[in-house]
């Protein structure tokens, strides 16, 4: 199979236009061309001036490869089509002695487990929270009617922290050993749509999220995993330094010399379990802001130019970053085209934001997080656990400000630049729900954060037109960016100081996004896999 890459072709090109064009740059006959299949397709709007084109990359079969090739040898857009296939590390033995825990049911998680029933390991999955379906309804409980369930809700439950998301799948980890691609290919056999094996910037929404879900939960089931919901790990058995076993909520133990930890951001009650135990930890940066909404024709027109609306493009997306004069950086994170503000909390009496779209992004408002980063070093020096504690104060504060029932603060762009609390909204209208009061956000974070958004919001504005406009909407606030601390672990993917233990994904500090986790997990499975080997 060879690869060609730069293959230019119009937005609006017939089906069968690809194949001529693959035909016209080899000059070989249509019937040589055996097969072909698209490995990558993007396109570059930053020029505004020049027609606007999908690139392609694909990968073909044809019928004389090797004289192609040679005709083609200093051809750097033209060469063999790299061997991306995923290989397992090993197989289990057919009798599974010690059969390891999978603690969170997350991306990370997911994958642990997936990649462990593969090569035969018959994995016991541990979630707190709930199976897909339930977890729903109850996350629904939240936003319709200010109902939290604190095990079972946006952060927790089968699926994780990305079930309601976007389902962005970018990430900008290295990928030597196709652990990307693996992720991306077990997807779609779980239902993902095809396309996200080549477009740029893949994305699934919501919706399909929840089926895919249940699907990979059911193959894992097929390959002799087991997998129980409401059963949150509490304690930790230990001995001499190993790890052998849990504890559940229920008094059960589950003995293991192997578990892979992969809790997310927000399991607070595990991350202070986990630090009572002696469990080495460190505080790590994340980053506090508000989510802005747009209306997402503004971000269109921006972004794109007369090529606004285009049905092939879908809606636009965005990434900034700015170099604030207080010395701290702000940027964009976890851009929603076309999607919702959703009420992100775990915890009662607490109000955090993040965002989600559907697969059609086809809602009225673009969203993203506003954030400034911020470090353990300047500004939460106190520990392992000061970032959580930062975080507590911050999100509690939020819910006073908010009102006290879920509702989020609120306040437009307009009056957040001239320092005044809103007291009307305009013509953006906000989707967070169970809704958004107004207000002033300015007490809502520290004074540098407020200031450096302030600062940022107008050279944002520069780069895309309407940013910084008076009805633009904050709502407060973002503060669950990344996981606040790292469960350090060795070169074996252990803790650093308890053997058998296995931090994984986001919770751990080894992963910032979906793919990133799914990642994490089969590096962590195949680090099981090679101890319980002896590899
Ligand atoms: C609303 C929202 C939108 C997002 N959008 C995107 C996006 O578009 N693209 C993207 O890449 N990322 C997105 N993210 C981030 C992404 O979801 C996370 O990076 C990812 O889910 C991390 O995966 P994980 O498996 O490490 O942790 P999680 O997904 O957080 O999973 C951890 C699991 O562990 C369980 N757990 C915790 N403690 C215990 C315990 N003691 N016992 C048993 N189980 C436990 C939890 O219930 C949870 O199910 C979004 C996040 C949110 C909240």
């Amino acid at each position: 199979m060879l690869r060609i890459t730069e293959l230019k072709l119009p937005l609006d090109h017939a089906d069968e236009a690809l194949r001529q064009a693959i035909v016209q740059r080899l000059g070989i006959s249509d019937q040589d061309l055996l097969n072909f299949s698209i490995f990558k397709r993007s396109y570059d709007a930053r020029k505004k001036n020049t027609e606007l084109l999908f690139i392609y990359a694909v990968d073909v079969t044809l019928a004389n490869e090797a004289v192609v090739l040679e005709r083609f040898a200093d051809d750097h857009n033209l060469g063999p089509t790299p061997d991306m296939a995923y290989r397992f590390v090993g197989q289990a033995p057919s009798e599974v002695r010690s059969r390891p825990l999978v603690v969170g049911f997350g991306p990370c998680g997911i994958f642990a487990a997936l990649v462990l029933a593969q090569m035969g390991f018959r994995p016991v999955v541990l979630e707190r929270g709930k199976e897909v379906r339930q977890r729903t309804k109850d996350t629904w409980g939240l936003w319709r009617k200010a109902q939290l369930n604190p095990d079972s809700n946006v952060q927790f439950g089968e699926g994780g922290a990305g079930t309601f998301s976007d389902g962005k799948l970018y990430s900008q980890i290295r990928d030597p050993q196709h652990h990307g691609r693996k992720v991306l290919e077990e997807f779609v056999k779980a239902g993902a749509p095809e396309e996200i094996l080549y477009v740029n910037k893949p994305h699934i929404g919501t919706f399909r999220l929840t089926g895919m879900v249940e699907n990979m939960r059911q193959e894992i089931i097929a390959l002799g995993g087991e997998i129980r919901f409401e059963s949150k790990v509490t304690d930790l058995l230990m001995e001499d330094g190993q790890l052998q076993g849990v504890q559940l909520a229920s008094g059960e133990q589950l003995m293991s010399r192997h578990v892979v930890l992969a809790l997310g951001h927000s399991a607070r009650d595990t991350f202070r379990m986990l630090h009572a135990r002696g469990v080495f930890m460190e505080a790590k940066p994340f980053s506090i802001g508000f989510r802005i909404e747009h209306p997402q024709s503004v971000i269109d027109k921006a972004r794109l130019g007369k090529y606004a609306g285009h049905p092939k493009l879908g809606a636009a997306d965005y990434k900034l970053v700015y170099h604030a004069s207080n010395g701290r950086s702000v940027y964009s994170f976890c851009m929603c085209p076309g999607g919702t503000v959703v009420a992100a909390t775990s915890e009662p009496g607490r109000v955090v934001t993040n965002g989600m779209s559907q697969y059609s992004r086809n809602e009225r408002n673009a969203n993203s997080g506003l954030v400034v980063g911020i470090s353990p070093e300047q500004d939460y020096p106190g520990g392992p656990l000061a970032g959580i504690e930062l975080q507590e104060k911050l999100e509690s504060a939020a819910y006073l400000l908010g009102g006290s029932n879920y509702q989020a603060p609120g306040q437009l762009v307009g009056d957040f630049i001239a320092g005044r609390a809103t007291t009307a909204l305009g013509s953006v209208e906000p989707s967070y729900k169970p809704g958004v009061t107004l207000v002033d956000l300015a007490p809502s974070l520290p004074a540098f954060a407020i200031e450096a958004i302030r600062e940022a919001l107008p050279a944002f504005d520069r780069q895309i037109k309407g940013y910084s406009m008076h009805d633009a909407v904050l709502t407060g606030i973002e503060t669950r960016t990344s996981s606040p601390l790292r469960i350090t672990r060795d070169d074996s993917f252990q803790s650093l100081n308890l053997k058998g233990l296995f931090p994984a994904g986001e919770g751990a500090g080894y992963a910032g996004g979906i793919l990133s986790a799914g990642v994490d997990g089969i590096r962590v499975a195949e680090a099981v896999a090679k101890s319980l080997l002896g590899l």
